[in-house]
C-alpha cells in the first residue's frame, strides 16, 4: 500500500486507481486494527491525509468519467506517518513514463510567469485568480 501524493492530474489511470483501491485497502487494515508499522516506517503512509487524499482522487477520477462507488469518510484518530512527495514524484516517474507525461503535461510553462509570479503586483494577480477556485 502506497500513498503517492502527488497531483492526481498527472496520475495515469492504472496509478490513480491503483492509489484509490490502496486506500481503501489501508482503511479496512486500520479498521480491522492490524499494524502498518512497515508502510509508515517505508514513508509509504500518512495516515492524516487519508480521507482528503480519497477526495482529491474521488474528484479526478469523476473528472475523467471513472466510476465510483465507494464513498470514504474515514479519519484516524492517531495519525502517524509521513510520505516525502517530492521523492514519491521521482519514484512514479521513474517507475511509469506515463504519469511522467501527464505530470510535465500539467505544468505551468517556465516562461509563464514573466510579470506573473515575479512582480509584487503579478502575484497578487495571482493570488486573485486562484482566490476563485479555493475558498
Ligand atoms: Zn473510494
Ligand atoms: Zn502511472
Amino acid at each position: 500500500m502506497r500513498m503517492w501524493l502527488v497531483d492526481p492530474a498527472g496520475m495515469c489511470r492504472q496509478h490513480l486507481l491503483g492509489e484509490h483501491v490502496e486506500l481503501h485497502m489501508l482503511v479496512g487494515t486500520l479498521e480491522r486494527g492490524k499494524s502498518i508499522q512497515g508502510f509508515l516506517d517505508g514513508g509509504l503512509i500518512d495516515t492524516s491525509k487519508i480521507r482528503d487524499r480519497h477526495a482529491d482522487l474521488e474528484i479526478e477520477m469523476t473528472l475523467r468519467g471513472y466510476k465510483h462507488k465507494s464513498p470514504l469518510s474515514f479519519v484516524h484518530d492517531d495519525p502517524d506517518g509521513y510520505v516525502d512527495v517530492d521523492g514519491s514524484l521521482e519514484d512514479l516517474h521513474a517507475r511509469c513514463n506515463e504519469c511522467k507525461q501527464l505530470f510535465n503535461a500539467i505544468q505551468i510553462p517556465s516562461d509563464f510567469d514573466e510579470g506573473f509570479g515575479q512582480t509584487d503586483d503579478g502575484l497578487e494577480h495571482l493570488k486573485s485568480l486562484l482566490g476563485r477556485f479555493i475558498s
